[in-house]
């Protein structure tokens, strides 16, 4: 299949071929067709798989075949949980639309509105946003939802997992009832469904390769190790190995800061991405990694989602995600594009039971290996790290009462599995 027989105008193939692109890509080939039919489209689609073109192609063409008055009113949306993904997806606006009359513009927090604010005065036809910055801005009367015809709910699970769902239902209100609606999402929970429900209008369903295969072509390794020891190893690993680039997967943003300060002390050249870091500090270490003159990139999970690292070598996951499926998109930035890629997984006694439920995710055992010097340490509980704080502190409350330690008897139940919205807190 080509562009050419999607139906895409001249100007948007101009673009296309422009950016070197030759063939659409499975997403693009199933979700270009209903979308320029105007129908609503609910995808499954994570990052990589070109979903950006897949409604940024067949939205530009909707609107430049029926172009309006001198006036402009913001007629598409795109809304994206992180500032990092709505500067990409604009970037990408921005290219297909080159030889389009039409304008955009972005928008999102952590930055100075002023810019922001002249540039919608001035009209814009596609706004591409994050959700606090977009209410905030309607709230002051800047910009209005009134006349939307498109509107495109990008990662709509990382939405919900960074609790934006009020503010997707706030934005719901302040668009016309008749609008085409486009929803992207890498996973689909029930909480996922329900939103799909209220949003779409009977919606065309497509998806692009199922996640299995992705992970079928990447070299997964765990090491086994003592909690104690993940950061020598982590950096024995990419100094002898000589690895020049590397994605590094932490689980909180102070973890992310901790190791990055380690590196730089042993000598790499590291850089970390995370919510509390500010917009310049982001985009100056991602653009760093990607040009080479920073070797490793330190990222939570919510940070590195949507980035756009193309070909990347080496993921290493510092800690396990407490949710199996997050395993899947973060290994999911190696091997792309049919390049080859390994993801290693540094493991302690206490992440256990998350590497059970990884396993029987990816219906996989990853091989496992264990690095001399940097054994696994053969006491250490096998409960995660917040079951046993919290049984130390139920101990500790119980003995100033009854004298006998409780929490010892307890190290033998089935620890629960944390739960996603709770743990998102420090994760961003
Ligand atoms: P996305 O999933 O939208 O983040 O896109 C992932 C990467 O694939 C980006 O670098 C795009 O520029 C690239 N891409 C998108 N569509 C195509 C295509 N049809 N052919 C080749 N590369 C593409």
């Amino acid at each position: 299949m080509s562009f050419q027989s999607l139906g895409l105008s001249e100007a948007l193939l101009k673009a296309i071929s422009k950016k070197g692109y030759t063939t659409p890509s499975p997403i693009q080939q199933k979700a270009i067709p209903p979308v320029l039919e105007g129908k609503d489209v609910l995808a499954s689609a994570q990052t990589g798989t070109g979903k950006t073109a897949g409604f940024t192609l067949p939205l530009l063409h909707i609107l430049s075949e029926n172009p309006k008055e001198k006036y402009r009113p913001i007629r598409a949306l795109i809304l994206t949980p992180t500032r990092e993904l709505a500067a990409q997806v604009y970037a990408n606006v921005k290219e297909y639309s080159e030889f389009l009359k039409l304008r955009s513009a972005v928008i999102f927090g952590g930055v100075n509105q002023k810019p922001q604010i002249a540039t919608l005065r001035q009209g814009i036809d596609v706004l591409v946003a994050t959700p606090g910055r977009l209410l905030d801005l309607q709230n002051q009367g800047v910009l209005s939802l009134k006349r939307i015809e498109i509107f495109v709910l990008d990662e709509a699970d990382r939405m919900l997992d960074m609790g934006f769902l009020r503010d997707i239902e706030r934005t719901i209100k302040l668009m016309p009832d008749k609008r085409q609606n486009l929803m992207f999402s890498a996973t689909f929970s029930k909480d996922i469904k329900k939103l799909a429900h209220g949003i779409l209008n009977h919606p065309v369903q497509v998806e692009a390769e199922p996640e299995n295969s992705t992970v079928e072509a990447i070299t997964q390794k765990v090491y086994r190790v003592a909690k104690g020891l993940k950061t020598g190893l982590i950096i024995k690993l990419i100094s002898e190995g000589k690895w020049k680039q590397v994605l590094v997967f932490t689980r909180t943003k102070h973890g992310a800061n901790k190791l990055c300060k380690k590196m730089i002390n042993s000598g790499i050249t590291a850089a970390a991405i995370h919510g509390n870091k500010s917009q310049g500090a982001r985009t100056k270490a991602l653009s760093g990694f990607k040009n080479g003159s920073v070797n490793v990139l330190v990222a939570t999970d919510i940070a590195a989602r949507g980035l756009d690292i193309p070909l990347l070598p080496h993921v290493v996951n510092f800690e396990l995600p407490n949710i199996s499926e997050d395993y899947v998109h973060r290994i999911g930035r190696t091997g792309r594009a049919g390049a080859s890629g390994e993801a290693l997984s540094l493991v302690s006694a206490d992440e256990t039971t998350y590497l059970r439920d990884i396993e029987k995710l990816v219906g996989m055992k990853i091989p496992s290996e264990v690095i001399e010097g940097f054994e696994p340490d053969p006491n250490a509980s096998t409960l995660p790290e917040k079951r046993q704080q919290r049984q130390s502190r139920n101990g500790q409350n119980r003995n100033k009462s009854k004298g006998e330690n409780i929490a010892s008897r307890n190290n033998s139940r089935k620890p629960k599995r944390n739960n996603r919205r709770s743990s998102n807190n420090n994760r961003t």
